[in-house]
């Protein structure tokens, strides 16, 4: 863990006014304004170091996890031409994309909505099966609605 201290009074709350990251994308420069002095200075934080977290339906908050994106593919891909490889691909873009954006709270329906947009280019028939464990549809006819969607986009 970085140390965010402010390094005037060490007090270590602060709030961030401005963030942008590092022409290489791996570090995120942070202007900070302690709260208790209220003088400002940088922090450098790596961008693997940043924990992103998942907000929930429920919105409790859980670490993000690559695993479960690629557990999840793995069922959704089962006896489809989809290698292990792909699909760790995909989970692992998905984690970039969120860093670059620099990101620190994802819900989970986006992350969700991530998978289903890269899965929809790799195999229709796996997105689908993701999909309709995703969105939990509530019926068969919204399952059947998207289904034709994806007929209506492929003609
Ligand atoms: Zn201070």
């Amino acid at each position: 863990m970085i140390c965010l201290k402010c390094p005037f009074c060490f007090y270590d709350e602060s709030k961030v006014v401005d963030s942008r990251s590092t022409d290489d994308n791996t570090t995120i420069r942070r202007r900070r304004e302690c709260s208790s002095c209220g003088r400002r200075y940088t922090t450098y934080e790596k961008i693997e170091d940043i924990p992103i977290l998942v907000v929930k339906r429920d919105s409790t908050r859980e670490n993000f996890n690559r695993e479960k994106i690629v557990n999840g593919l793995i069922i959704a891909c089962q006896k489809r031409p989809i290698s292990r490889k792909q699909i760790e691909e995909l989970a692992e873009d998905i984690e970039k994309n969120i860093s670059n954006n620099m990101l620190t709270e994802v819900e989970s329906s986006v992350i969700g909505e991530m998978v289903m947009d890269r899965l929809k280019n790799l195999d229709e028939v796996s997105y689908v099966r993701f999909a309709s464990v995703y969105r939990e549809f509530k019926d068969i006819t919204t399952f059947i609605e998207e289904i034709n969607v994806l007929r209506t986009n492929n003609k």
